[in-house]
């Protein structure tokens, strides 16, 4: 993260809003966007559709065209909205059939969200953890070195062992997915997947929620959770699965399992997966010139228009009462979709040597399933897109500070930014990471040089608080007539952006995999030692032990915090319930106190 030539920075007062050329529709953009009307548009549902409508009208008034070869501006594409359990069951018995049982109730099984259909019998092996760590990782861990589970069901614990050191965790918590271990017990042979939160673990003997899961079809064994007393059912008297786990958890982490003594199951899982259709809204400003002699000649701007609905899918940060109500998205992303119609309408009045396609995509909160559908299926062939440009989150502006993302992926990006923002006078702050949670991954996956535009988080994010009043709209103007700038340097220069691909930082933690959590959010945008505190959760453990927004967190359980990265990587190593020392800084000075993780579910 650099910031661009500090000269820049100098020259921001300079310039002011009046100087610009720039449409002034933002606001009605995202007041209309934002309303109640369309509920949120969440992906596949009629505020959505309502959305969708209203920007084909948007870029025809602007005077967009459908693509070459389209009649409309739609592109749908099916996408799994959720899955639910279909009346999944377990029979568990011995040898003895008058001692057989059979759970059927949603609050005793569930299936896994990604389990396959299927109805399975055969003996029942306890595989520990069922965790298998690779042996490039310092040391190997596997659950499964003396077990024979062929054409078994195999029962594992959630999570990984509680009471390992610190290094030890911090390795078993990136193989503790659940999709992971599913994948583990596939591999060697195993019938189905049992998966019990042990009584030692946080969520002790809960079934696991069946997560929102965008996933087309099962990952190939059917997979379920059972509650701790069906799993307490399956281990002899002698043996409980408290002591086993203890054992796992306290002794050699090497540890293997048990087969279970005569111990049978039969299966039954069925997961329903509900298939809804959304549209990505795709237009284009036509070339003012002739594009024959022209290489590349697309240039792909963007903006995400879907949002979280209601908010029931397990990506809202509503809490109380707030819970349930219409997440209204006007930074998240109204913001974006109003800079992308803004710079259209800009464009549209000037000549281009590159055609400019305008891309509304939706389902890009649930996965970025709308942009993967256009580069999977490119309406135009991706080899001619010169650059893509993503809106994203780009309505609370706050102190000229501009964030750009994605900057690593061209050599030129430096420079073009340099020169748009002679006019603009952000202080711009420059992140080479294309790996972000939003569209522009996509094309940065795609190969396609890239940018994603940010104003950084806050503490309305996914939460019906995220309304337009709070939207900071002339410096939204501002940034959209930018974007026309830099749209219309990549549009005319004679070479098109060169693509240079950015590793992916291996030090980021797979969030997924977080069993804890302590509310905080971080701001990404500014640039200290340490994690900068945007804001805090309410009632959650960083509020409760007494951090807020503007704190700098430099230490966690005695882990020095330097980055974000730092940062995920201490909280796989916290325990829930288990009071841990945060050191952080508040106007400079240096603080302590006791911070309780709380278990996120
Ligand atoms: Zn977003
Ligand atoms: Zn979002």
């Amino acid at each position: 993260m650099k910031r661009l030539a500090a000269l820049l920075v100098l020259c921001s007062c300079a310039y002011t809003y009046a100087q610009t050329q720039v449409a002034t529709g933002t606001r009605s953009y995202v007041e209309f966007l934002a309303s109640d009307k369309l509920e949120g548009r969440e992906a596949g549902s009629q505020g959505e559709r309502l959305a969708a409508d209203y920007l084909a009208s948007q870029l025809t008034r602007i005077g967009a065209r459908p693509l070459p070869g389209r009649t409309d501006m739609f592109m749908p594409f099916d996408f799994t909205a959720g899955s639910r359990d279909g009346g999944s069951s377990i029979r568990i018995g011995g040898e003895d059939p008058a001692r057989a049982r059979t759970f059927s109730a949603r609050t005793e099984i569930q299936a896994l969200s990604f389990s396959d259909d299927a109805e399975v019998s055969g003996p029942v092996v306890f595989a520990g953890y069922g965790l298998v760590v690779p042996e490039s990782q310092n040391f190997g861990y596997d659950s499964y070195a003396t077990l024979d589970v062929k054409d078994k069901i195999v029962l594992v614990l959630r999570y990984f062992p509680e009471d390992a050191d610190q290094q030890t965790r911090a390795v078993l918590a990136r193989y503790s997915d659940l999709r992971y271990k599913a994948m583990a017990a596939r591999q060697r042979g195993a019938k189905a997947l049992l998966v019990v939160t042990g009584p030692r673990s946080p969520n002790a003997g809960e079934l696991v929620p069946m997560s929102f899961d965008t996933a087309i079809a099962g990952s190939g064994i059917p997979a379920a959770s059972i509650t701790g007393s069906i799993a307490d059912a399956l281990f002899p008297a002698d043996m409980p699965l408290r002591e086993v786990q203890q054992a796992l958890d306290s002794g050699n982490p090497h540890v293997t399992g048990v087969a279970l003594q005569n111990v049978t199951a039969s299966l039954k899982t069925i997961v329903t997966r509900q298939r809804q259709t959304a549209r990505n809204v795709l237009a284009y400003l036509p070339a003012t010139t002739s594009i024959d002699s022209v290489s590349q000649p697309w240039v792909v701007v963007g903006a995400h228009y879907d949002h979280l609905g209601h908010g029931d899918k397990g990506n809202s940060l509503a809490a109380g009462t707030d819970a349930g109500g219409i997440h209204h998205g006007a930074d998240d992303n109204a913001s974006g979709t109003a800079a992308v119609l803004s710079i259209a309408e800009t464009l549209a009045r000037q000549p281009r040597r590159r055609h400019v396609l305008l891309a509304f995509w939706s389902a890009e909160e649930i996965g970025l399933i709308g942009s993967n559908a256009f580069t999977t299926a490119p309406p135009v062939p991706l080899g001619s897109v010169a650059a893509y440009l993503n809106y994203d989150m780009v309505g609370r502006m706050q102190d000229n500070r501009l964030i750009v993302q994605a900057t690593g992926t061209s050599p030129v990006w430096g420079r073009v930014l340099e020169r748009a923002n002679v006019a603009a006078g952000f202080d711009l702050v420059a992140q080479p990471d294309p790996y972000q949670p939003t569209d522009v991954a996509t094309f940065n996956q795609a190969g396609i040089a890239s940018l994603a535009f940010f104003t950084g988080s806050h503490a309305d994010y996914h939460k019906p608080s995220d309304l337009p009043e709070r939207i900071n709209f002339e410096d939204l103007d501002r940034i959209a007539a930018m974007g026309a700038a830099v749209v219309r340097a990549i549009s005319d220069a004679e070479q098109p952006p060169q693509f240079t691909k950015v590793d992916q930082p291996v030090s980021r933690g797979s969030v997924a995999g977080l069993r804890v959590t302590t509310g905080t959010i971080p701001d990404y945008a500014t640039e200290v030692k340490g994690l900068l505190l945007g804001g805090v959760t309410g009632g959650g453990p960083a509020e409760q032990a007494g951090l807020m927004k503007g704190d700098v967190i430099v230490e966690i359980a005695g882990q020095s915090i330097a980055n974000i990265y730092d940062y995920t990587y201490a909280l796989e190593l916290l325990r829930v319930n288990q009071p841990v020392t945060v050191v952080y800084l508040r106007n400079g000075e240096r603080r302590d106190t006791s911070l309780t993780p709380a278990a996120r579910r």
